[in-house]
């Protein structure tokens, strides 16, 4: 899970990006409307933070002008101004949920995670597939009951595939949702991580289109 964290005060930036870290998404920072304006344009994210107070561009015209634009990616927005007309503006603008500052980390945190859940068409955070119960939660996997141990790598490619079950993802999508695009990682080194987890949870468990990419296998 890729999150865009558009927030210029370093503290809550550095504090918010270290949550997500540590929920299993990879975090990216930026400090002004117009560096995230050109990030969420050209970038694939799964989830972005959003600040409304911010040099350059202010957070509300850049709402608007991403859904303007057709990008559809989850936004919490996070805002010290908390007032309920601006709460409606940003909800308005397309806002998915709104945080009043100051927040306690963990509630940005589990909404994060709740918006994830949405938009993958998942609201328990306890999926069953099979003998595989995937957590997204808790970031754990068991097989008949059993846990599976998993590299956060691992884990973030299967949750990947879970929340987008309903396609085909193919292995570029795979390696920018891991990594990013800087990174300059190869689709083979997704292909090994496949076979790690076949190997960990059932050769069924994730199916190959050849050509086109991966979709979780058999029906829960
Ligand atoms: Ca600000």
């Amino acid at each position: 899970m890729r999150a865009l964290v558009v927030e210029d005060d370093a503290r809550i930036a550095d504090m918010v990006s270290a949550a997500l870290t540590a929920a299993g998404f990879r975090a990216e920072t930026v400090a002004d409307g117009e560096t995230a304006w050109f990030q969420g344009g050209t970038e694939d994210y799964d989830l972005v933070i959003l600040d409304l107070g911010l040099p350059r561009l202010d957070g509300l015209t850049l709402l608007k002008r991403w859904r303007a634009e057709g990008r559809a990616f989850p936004i919490l927005v996070l805002s010290a101004r908390g007032t309920w007309s601006e709460r409606v503006e940003g909800i308005e603008a397309g806002a998915d949920d709104y945080l009043p500052k100051p927040f306690m980390i963990e509630e940005m945190t589990a909404r994060a995670r709740a918006l994830i859940r949405r938009a993958g068409g998942q609201a328990q955070p306890v999926h069953r597939m099979g003998a595989l119960a995937i957590d997204l939660n808790r970031m754990t996997v068991q097989r008949d009951g059993l846990p599976v141990a998993m590299t956060p790598l691992e884990f973030r490619l299967l949750s990947y595939l879970l929340l987008n079950r309903d396609r085909i993802v193919a292995p570029s999508e795979l390696v920018d949702h891991l990594y990013g695009t800087e990174d300059g990682r190869e689709a083979n080194a997704i292909e090994a991580i496949i076979t790690r987890l076949r190997r960990k949870l059932g050769a069924a468990a994730i199916q190959t289109r050849r050509g086109f990419g991966y979709t979780l296998g058999g029906d829960p």
